[in-house]
Protein backbone atom coordinates (compact mmCIF):
# COMPACT_ATOMS: atom_id res chain seq x y z
CA UNK A 1 0.00 0.00 0.00
CA UNK A 2 3.05 2.31 0.97
CA UNK A 3 6.38 1.49 -0.68
CA UNK A 4 9.47 4.02 0.16
CA UNK A 5 12.29 3.60 -2.45
CA UNK A 6 15.73 5.21 -1.78
CA UNK A 7 14.56 8.37 -0.12
CA UNK A 8 16.37 11.29 0.37
CA UNK A 9 15.51 14.39 2.53
CA UNK A 10 17.01 17.00 4.87
CA UNK A 11 17.01 20.98 6.05
CA UNK A 12 18.91 23.12 4.21
CA UNK A 13 22.38 21.48 3.28
CA UNK A 14 22.10 18.93 6.13
CA UNK A 15 21.18 15.81 4.60
CA UNK A 16 19.29 13.85 6.91
CA UNK A 17 17.74 10.80 4.97
CA UNK A 18 20.39 8.82 2.84
CA UNK A 19 18.29 6.15 1.34
CA UNK A 20 15.50 4.96 2.91
CA UNK A 21 13.39 2.26 1.72
CA UNK A 22 10.36 0.60 3.49
CA UNK A 23 7.62 -1.03 2.66
CA UNK A 24 4.26 -0.85 4.35
CA UNK A 25 1.63 -3.59 2.97
CA UNK A 26 -2.26 -2.90 3.12
CA UNK A 27 -4.16 -4.15 6.65
CA UNK A 28 -0.89 -4.13 8.38
CA UNK A 29 1.47 -2.17 11.46
CA UNK A 30 4.90 -1.76 10.64
CA UNK A 31 7.21 0.33 13.22
CA UNK A 32 9.89 2.04 12.72
CA UNK A 33 12.26 2.44 15.53
CA UNK A 34 15.55 3.92 16.07
CA UNK A 35 17.49 6.48 18.71
CA UNK A 36 16.83 10.03 18.45
CA UNK A 37 18.03 12.08 15.95
CA UNK A 38 18.22 8.61 13.57
CA UNK A 39 15.77 10.57 10.90
CA UNK A 40 12.31 8.87 11.46
CA UNK A 41 10.04 12.28 11.63
CA UNK A 42 12.09 13.49 9.28
CA UNK A 43 10.94 9.84 7.35
CA UNK A 44 7.05 10.43 8.08
CA UNK A 45 7.61 14.29 6.60
CA UNK A 46 8.99 13.38 3.48
CA UNK A 47 6.44 10.63 2.85
CA UNK A 48 3.72 12.72 3.82
CA UNK A 49 4.75 16.11 1.72
CA UNK A 50 5.18 18.37 4.60
CA UNK A 51 9.16 18.08 3.43
CA UNK A 52 10.03 18.00 -0.07
CA UNK A 53 12.37 15.00 -0.41
CA UNK A 54 15.40 15.16 -2.97
CA UNK A 55 15.92 12.10 -4.54
CA UNK A 56 13.93 8.63 -4.12
CA UNK A 57 10.15 7.74 -4.88
CA UNK A 58 7.00 7.30 -2.32
CA UNK A 59 4.44 5.14 -3.94
CA UNK A 60 0.80 5.22 -2.12
CA UNK A 61 -1.88 2.89 -3.81
CA UNK A 62 0.39 2.14 -7.30
CA UNK A 63 0.77 6.17 -7.67
CA UNK A 64 4.00 7.86 -6.91
CA UNK A 65 3.30 11.18 -5.05
CA UNK A 66 7.09 12.14 -4.00
CA UNK A 67 7.64 16.05 -4.29
CA UNK A 68 2.82 16.25 -4.61
CA UNK A 69 2.21 19.02 -2.04
CA UNK A 70 0.43 17.58 1.36
CA UNK A 71 -2.66 18.41 0.75
CA UNK A 72 -2.72 16.52 -2.85
CA UNK A 73 -0.95 13.64 -0.70
CA UNK A 74 -3.79 13.70 1.99
CA UNK A 75 -6.42 13.87 -0.46
CA UNK A 76 -4.74 10.72 -2.48
CA UNK A 77 -5.14 8.99 0.85
CA UNK A 78 -2.65 9.05 3.77
CA UNK A 79 -3.18 10.42 7.01
CA UNK A 80 -0.30 11.65 9.23
CA UNK A 81 -0.66 12.57 12.89
CA UNK A 82 2.38 14.69 13.95
CA UNK A 83 4.23 14.31 16.93
CA UNK A 84 2.73 15.97 20.04
CA UNK A 85 -1.05 15.90 20.17
CA UNK A 86 -2.06 19.37 18.63
CA UNK A 87 -5.80 19.19 19.24
CA UNK A 88 -8.05 22.54 19.03
CA UNK A 89 -8.51 23.03 22.53
CA UNK A 90 -11.54 25.50 23.16
CA UNK A 91 -13.60 23.56 20.32
CA UNK A 92 -15.83 20.12 21.34
CA UNK A 93 -14.63 16.69 20.44
CA UNK A 94 -16.85 16.88 17.72
CA UNK A 95 -16.00 19.80 16.14
CA UNK A 96 -12.17 18.71 16.28
CA UNK A 97 -13.17 15.38 14.36
CA UNK A 98 -15.54 17.35 12.05
CA UNK A 99 -12.49 19.08 10.78
CA UNK A 100 -10.41 16.15 9.78
CA UNK A 101 -13.51 15.46 7.20
CA UNK A 102 -13.42 19.33 6.27
CA UNK A 103 -9.64 19.34 5.72
CA UNK A 104 -10.25 16.57 2.81
CA UNK A 105 -13.85 16.63 1.65
CA UNK A 106 -15.03 19.27 -0.41
CA UNK A 107 -18.50 20.98 1.19
CA UNK A 108 -20.68 19.38 -1.79
CA UNK A 109 -24.04 18.52 -0.81
CA UNK A 110 -24.22 15.59 1.28
CA UNK A 111 -20.78 16.13 3.29
CA UNK A 112 -22.87 16.32 6.41
CA UNK A 113 -24.20 12.33 6.22
CA UNK A 114 -20.89 11.17 4.87
CA UNK A 115 -19.05 13.24 7.78
CA UNK A 116 -21.81 11.59 10.02
CA UNK A 117 -20.75 8.52 8.80
CA UNK A 118 -17.49 8.72 9.52
CA UNK A 119 -17.92 10.28 13.20
CA UNK A 120 -20.09 7.19 13.99
CA UNK A 121 -16.93 4.74 12.60
CA UNK A 122 -14.41 6.85 14.85
CA UNK A 123 -16.89 6.88 17.92
CA UNK A 124 -17.38 2.77 17.57
CA UNK A 125 -13.84 2.60 17.57
CA UNK A 126 -13.40 5.28 20.39
CA UNK A 127 -16.15 5.36 22.45
CA UNK A 128 -14.57 7.34 25.28
CA UNK A 129 -14.79 10.03 22.56
CA UNK A 130 -18.16 9.65 21.86
CA UNK A 131 -19.21 9.79 25.30
CA UNK A 132 -17.10 13.00 25.72
CA UNK A 133 -18.07 14.64 22.26
CA UNK A 134 -19.49 17.32 23.58
CA UNK A 135 -16.73 18.22 25.91
CA UNK A 136 -13.91 21.03 24.89
CA UNK A 137 -10.93 18.81 23.33
CA UNK A 138 -8.50 21.10 25.96
CA UNK A 139 -9.89 19.82 28.64
CA UNK A 140 -9.46 16.20 27.29
CA UNK A 141 -6.77 13.83 29.56
CA UNK A 142 -3.36 13.52 27.63
CA UNK A 143 -4.64 9.58 26.64
CA UNK A 144 -8.06 10.98 25.55
CA UNK A 145 -6.03 13.84 23.46
CA UNK A 146 -3.70 11.32 21.50
CA UNK A 147 -6.95 9.06 20.78
CA UNK A 148 -8.89 12.38 19.62
CA UNK A 149 -5.53 13.03 16.65
CA UNK A 150 -6.27 9.85 15.67
CA UNK A 151 -9.78 10.05 15.28
CA UNK A 152 -9.13 13.09 13.50
CA UNK A 153 -6.60 11.60 11.25
CA UNK A 154 -9.49 8.54 10.47
CA UNK A 155 -12.01 10.89 9.65
CA UNK A 156 -10.30 11.49 6.22
CA UNK A 157 -10.85 7.83 5.90
CA UNK A 158 -7.25 7.47 4.93
CA UNK A 159 -5.44 4.23 3.05
CA UNK A 160 -2.65 4.94 5.18
CA UNK A 161 -2.33 6.40 7.96
CA UNK A 162 1.38 8.07 9.81
CA UNK A 163 1.53 7.97 13.38
CA UNK A 164 4.19 9.37 14.96
CA UNK A 165 5.54 8.87 18.18
CA UNK A 166 1.80 8.70 19.84
CA UNK A 167 2.80 8.26 23.45
CA UNK A 168 5.05 10.98 23.63
CA UNK A 169 4.66 12.74 27.07
CA UNK A 170 2.64 10.74 28.59
CA UNK A 171 2.50 9.09 31.75
CA UNK A 172 2.86 5.09 31.64
CA UNK A 173 -0.30 4.29 32.25
CA UNK A 174 -1.72 6.24 29.28
CA UNK A 175 1.04 5.16 27.12
CA UNK A 176 -0.64 1.67 27.87
CA UNK A 177 -3.52 3.10 26.81
CA UNK A 178 -1.95 4.49 23.86
CA UNK A 179 -1.06 1.15 22.50
CA UNK A 180 -4.37 -0.66 23.06
CA UNK A 181 -6.11 1.98 21.20
CA UNK A 182 -3.42 1.25 18.54
CA UNK A 183 -4.45 -2.59 18.76
CA UNK A 184 -7.73 -1.35 17.81
CA UNK A 185 -6.77 0.18 15.15
CA UNK A 186 -4.73 -2.74 13.71
CA UNK A 187 -8.08 -5.08 14.33
CA UNK A 188 -10.12 -2.65 12.32
CA UNK A 189 -7.79 -3.35 9.61
CA UNK A 190 -6.00 -0.18 9.62
CA UNK A 191 -2.54 0.21 7.36
CA UNK A 192 -0.06 1.97 10.07
CA UNK A 193 3.52 3.13 9.78
CA UNK A 194 4.60 3.86 12.85
CA UNK A 195 7.26 5.78 14.69
CA UNK A 196 7.85 5.15 18.57
CA UNK A 197 10.36 5.55 21.22
CA UNK A 198 9.00 2.83 23.05
CA UNK A 199 10.35 -0.33 21.20
CA UNK A 200 9.33 -2.89 23.22
CA UNK A 201 5.73 -1.93 22.91
CA UNK A 202 6.06 -0.69 19.42
CA UNK A 203 7.00 -4.53 18.53
CA UNK A 204 4.43 -6.14 20.30
CA UNK A 205 1.75 -4.54 18.02
CA UNK A 206 3.35 -4.39 14.58
CA UNK A 207 3.78 -7.02 12.13
CA UNK A 208 6.99 -6.08 10.74
CA UNK A 209 9.44 -3.33 11.84
CA UNK A 210 12.42 -1.37 10.60
CA UNK A 211 15.44 -0.25 12.43
CA UNK A 212 16.69 3.80 11.49
CA UNK A 213 19.44 5.02 11.60
CA UNK A 214 22.02 7.36 10.72
CA UNK A 215 18.79 8.79 7.84
CA UNK A 216 18.63 4.88 6.79
CA UNK A 217 17.35 1.48 7.35
CA UNK A 218 20.08 -0.54 9.57
CA UNK A 219 18.17 -4.17 10.23
CA UNK A 220 14.32 -5.04 9.26
CA UNK A 221 12.73 -7.49 9.84
CA UNK A 222 9.50 -9.23 11.78
CA UNK A 223 9.47 -8.43 15.77
CA UNK A 224 10.48 -12.34 16.30
CA UNK A 225 13.28 -11.64 13.96
CA UNK A 226 14.34 -8.13 15.25
CA UNK A 227 14.29 -9.96 18.97
CA UNK A 228 16.74 -12.46 17.76
CA UNK A 229 19.25 -10.19 16.46
CA UNK A 230 21.60 -9.11 19.50
CA UNK A 231 22.34 -5.55 18.32
CA UNK A 232 19.23 -4.82 18.10
CA UNK A 233 18.24 -6.66 21.61
CA UNK A 234 20.99 -4.35 23.05
CA UNK A 235 21.03 -0.88 21.37
CA UNK A 236 16.67 -0.73 21.25
CA UNK A 237 15.19 -3.53 23.60
CA UNK A 238 17.14 -3.78 26.34
P1 LIG B 1 13.52 11.60 17.68
O1 LIG B 1 13.36 10.16 18.09
O2 LIG B 1 14.41 12.35 18.61
O3 LIG B 1 12.23 12.31 17.38
P2 LIG B 1 14.03 11.21 14.86
O4 LIG B 1 14.63 9.90 14.50
O5 LIG B 1 12.58 11.39 14.61
O6 LIG B 1 14.40 11.57 16.34
P3 LIG B 1 14.34 13.53 13.21
O7 LIG B 1 13.42 14.38 13.99
O8 LIG B 1 13.90 13.03 11.88
O9 LIG B 1 14.84 12.30 14.07
O10 LIG B 1 15.70 14.34 13.04
C1 LIG B 1 16.78 13.89 12.24
C2 LIG B 1 17.85 14.98 12.19
O11 LIG B 1 17.32 16.12 11.52
C3 LIG B 1 18.30 15.46 13.56
O12 LIG B 1 19.69 15.62 13.52
C4 LIG B 1 17.59 16.78 13.72
O13 LIG B 1 18.34 17.67 14.50
C5 LIG B 1 17.48 17.29 12.29
N1 LIG B 1 16.29 18.12 12.11
C6 LIG B 1 15.01 17.77 12.38
N2 LIG B 1 14.17 18.80 12.10
C7 LIG B 1 14.92 19.80 11.62
C8 LIG B 1 14.64 21.12 11.14
N3 LIG B 1 13.40 21.60 11.07
N4 LIG B 1 15.69 21.88 10.74
C9 LIG B 1 16.96 21.40 10.78
N5 LIG B 1 17.29 20.17 11.22
C10 LIG B 1 16.30 19.37 11.63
Amino acid sequence: MLVVENLHAGYGTSEVLVGTSLEVKQGTVVALIGANGAGKTTTMRAISGMLKPTKGRVILDGKPVQGLDASRIARLGLAHAPEGRKVFGPLSVEDNLLLGAYSHLPLFFGFRSKAVGDLERVYDLFPRLRERRQQAAGTLSGGEQQMLAIGRALMANPKVMLLDEPSMGLAPVIVQEVFNTIRRLKEAGITLLLVEQFAKSALEVADYAYVMEHGCIAVEGSPAELHKNERVLAAYLG
